[in-house]
């Protein structure tokens, strides 16, 4: 060996470890955040975690100077939300954004808004989704809801609207970059979220990669076929297939009327073909015009099966979303030169995520929501010279609550203790590994049911191996095996060897619940997705719109029964005194919530408001009496604000099942115990009327309630016999 070269050599490991060493000792200095994002970008499409049809070099190089979590999850798998758990490091229904559409409270602790307070400079370019304005950030600049691909609008600090000439996620990354290089104050550290709008649908590419996958076909999944057995039937309600709610102008971008609404969705056009110029809609045309007519001809000619079809739909979606993933791959690279070239990259952490990940034909799905791994997981990959070990692997289950603590961490703040989610440093520092005592379990809750692409309410809790998901509706369990069925085609929570395994998810799946106070009592929560249950609150709220009443009951079946059994009484008692009859069979107390607070009591401002509400919840779910009693408290308090003057007269649960020692009728008991301390002599009263129900013995006889649960025609006598005194004292 020459001299030389081994001098040489030598000097280059001295010059690297002087840099690795003075890195980790910049560590006590505050780091710079980078954190990347995009909109449903699936990791079946990082190279970095094993794509079978795309490379993406510039997220694999944060990935192979840093770390890739396998095991990174979502808490609930939608736009919106996903945001709204990495802002505040909580669960949805502590943060109160637990639906698409919801107006996130940006009066709220976050972490951009503590970081400011740590002396960071903050700055957010691109989708936020939130519907409020940001808050906690120097510098913003969003697109207004969902936002466009081609020539998008940015809102402004001051209100207004810009309009930019290009292509989305180009102009959000040069936005992102002018406000580093040119707009912050540079003696300060500094977090920049850079939030783009791809790969989200339409998915509609930059034109310079219109040609990616020409004459090629993108590889199927395995599932694209799937039938849905061996699994809940609710997953046969999905309206986000491939196969039959693939629009013909909106995903398959073809021009002009839906020629075949056998196989195509119509009614939403390509909004993005809408919004481009004449030259970039002349680049669009020629790409996609032949492709196009060659399909069309042969549809003409009846020469495609219906499988066919679906694999060339199938084929049009993957290759335009894969294509706007080239353009977000080439805008991270982007930012990593940026970086490299303002020697900002050895005090920097570099994130690149994505809001939840998205079925790229698995299960014949695109979109979101269930909690199946898909769209559970989200990309994760982090960069951070000195501190994390490069190109390591990470398996530690860590979840989008984390993500605010770390940077909290990082920072140097202290973190809230109201603070869900819990700092990844530990990880970062520990060979990307999970160090002991880590989470064994994340917790997961969808909500936006009775919403496009029809998912129902479903939450759930994965450990490294399994998966137990449970469906209010219908109170359903399904239990998946990671391991032997990574695809998650059959559920086995009615297989006699799981049941064990079954039980204990279940335990842990109640006591995280537990640990994050999820109450479902109090969570707002629609059943909309059932279709009498919505026809029923369409109708109420229109009726609620009129106005008038004096008296409103509010309840479930037992105060719906009022139109049934109790018809008559009810003529008698309360056919002349403008009553209103708010009960709904089979609701719980979070039903009621929803009813409420979005049209229930719209202009029902009565002189007395009769509640009798909870036996659903512990009789379906066993909620514990205390979850139920915060509930009724949420009723109260939604009523009180709404409508301000009236009389509560708050009943307790009725008396159920046959004699005094039934479990269900002990809840109940236990509930009004609770809620008896509502009572106030002044806004609310509280009265317990079950002894004119039962008989002396304390056994409920069938005359009264046939069932044991819902009254007859005398037990509906009964009931407004004993409420009358005191309905005429508070003044009806
Ligand atoms: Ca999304």
């Amino acid at each position: 060996m020459h001299p030389q070269s081994f001098f040489s050599r030598w000097a280059t490991l001295f010059i690297i470890l002087t840099l690795y060493s003075s890195a980790a000792a910049s560590t006590g200095k505050q780091p710079n955040i980078v954190f990347l994002f995009s909109d449903d970008h699936a990791v079946q499409a990082i190279s970095a975690y094993g794509s079978k049809s795309n490379k993406t070099p510039g997220i694999d190089r944060i990935a192979r100077e840093g770390a890739v979590f396998v095991n990174s999850f979502c808490a609930n798998s939608i736009c919106g939300p996903s945001r709204a758990c990495i802002l505040t490091g909580k669960h949805s229904h502590i943060n109160g954004f637990r639906r698409n559409g919801e107006q996130f409270d940006g009066g709220q602790p976050t972490f951009p808004k503590i970081l400011q307070q740590s002396g960071y400079q903050t700055a957010l370019v691109g989708k936020w989704h939130l519907g409020s304005n940001p808050t906690g950030f120097h510098y913003w600049e969003v697109l207004p809801g969902q936002g466009n691909y081609y020539n998008p609008d940015l809102l402004q600090m001051d209100g207004s609207r810009k309009r930019y000439t290009g292509y989305c996620t180009d102009i959000i990354t040069d936005r992102a970059i002018k406000w580093l290089d040119e707009d912050r104050d540079k003696s300060k550290p500094f977090v920049l979220m850079c939030q783009h709008k791809a790969p989200h649908r339409n998915w509609s590419p930059a034109p310079r990669h219109f040609s990616m996958f020409d004459g090629k076909d993108v590889p199927e999944p395995e599932s694209l076929f799937d039938d849905f057995a061996g699994r809940t039937p609710l997953l046969k309600e999905n309206e986000m297939s491939i196969k039959n709610h693939f629009y013909w102008g909106h995903d398959a971008k073809l021009h002009g009327e839906n020629q075949y609404p056998a196989s195509f969705q119509s009614n939403i056009n390509n909004r993005e073909y809408q919004r481009m110029n004449a030259t970039q809609k002349a680049a669009w045309d020629k790409q996609y015009e032949p492709e196009n007519q060659a399909f069309l001809a042969k549809m003409k000619a009846g020469e495609l099966s219906d499988k066919e079809i679906l694999r060339w739909k199938y084929q049009r979606y993957i290759k335009d979303y894969l294509r706007t993933i080239a353009a977000l791959d080439e805008n991270v690279a982007r930012v990593l030169n940026y970086l490299d070239e303002n020697n900002l990259t050895e005090n920097t952490i570099v994130i690149y995520s994505s809001d939840q990940g998205f079925y790229l034909g698995e299960h014949g799905w695109y979109d979101k929501r269930w909690m199946f791994e898909e769209s559970l997981k989200m990309p994760f990959v982090v960069r951070w010279p000195g501190v994390i070990q490069p190109g390591t692997q990470s398996s530690a289950l860590i979840q989008n609550i984390d993500y605010a603590p770390t940077f909290l961490e990082a920072a140097g703040a202290d973190i809230p203790s109201d603070i869900q989610g819990r700092s990844l440093i530990p990880v970062f520092k520990n060979n990307s590994k999970a160090p002991s005592g880590w989470r064994d379990a994340i917790y997961y809750a969808y909500y936006e049911n009775d919403a496009v692409h029809e998912v129902p309410i479903h939450d759930g809790i994965r450990t490294q191996r399994y998966k137990a998901m449970f469906f209010p509706r219908g109170r359903q369990w399904q239990l998946f095996d990671l391991l032997t069925d990574p695809n998650e085609m059959r559920s086995v929570h009615q297989d006699e060897a799981y049941r064990p395994i079954l039980r204990g998810l279940q335990k842990r799946y109640r006591d995280l619940r537990s640990y994050y106070d999820v109450n479902p009592a109090t969570i707002p929560m629609t059943r909309g997705d059932e279709n009498w249950w919505k026809q029923r609150n369409q109708k109420t709220n229109q009726m609620a719109r009129q106005g008038g009443y004096d008296l409103a009951f509010i309840g479930d079946s037992i105060t719906q029964g009022w139109e049934g059994k109790g018809k008559k009484v009810w003529e008698q008692f309360y056919g002349n005194r403008n009553a209103i009859n708010l009960g709904f069979g089979g609701d719980r107390t979070e039903h009621v919530i929803w009813r409420l607070s979005r049209g229930n009591l719209s202009n029902v401002k009565p002189k007395v408001a009769v509640v009798m509400i909870g036996t659903n919840n512990t009789g379906h779910f066993l909620q514990t009496p205390s979850e139920v009693a915060a509930g009724v408290k949420s009723i109260l308090d939604i009523i009180q604000s709404k409508t301000p003057n009236t009389q509560i007269l708050l009943l307790g649960i009725f008396p159920r099942g046959k004699d005094a020692l039934d479990e269900k009728r002990l809840n109940n008991i236990a509930i009004n115990q609770l809620i008896r301390r509502y009572h106030d002599g002044e806004k609310i009263h509280f009265l317990d009327i079950g002894d004119s129900l039962v008989e002396p013995d304390g056994t409920l006889s069938q005359e009264i309630m046939p069932d044991l649960l819902h009254l007859s025609e005398t037990g509906y006598s009964r009931w407004a016999a004993a409420i009358e005194s005191k309905l005429t004292s508070l003044g009806l």
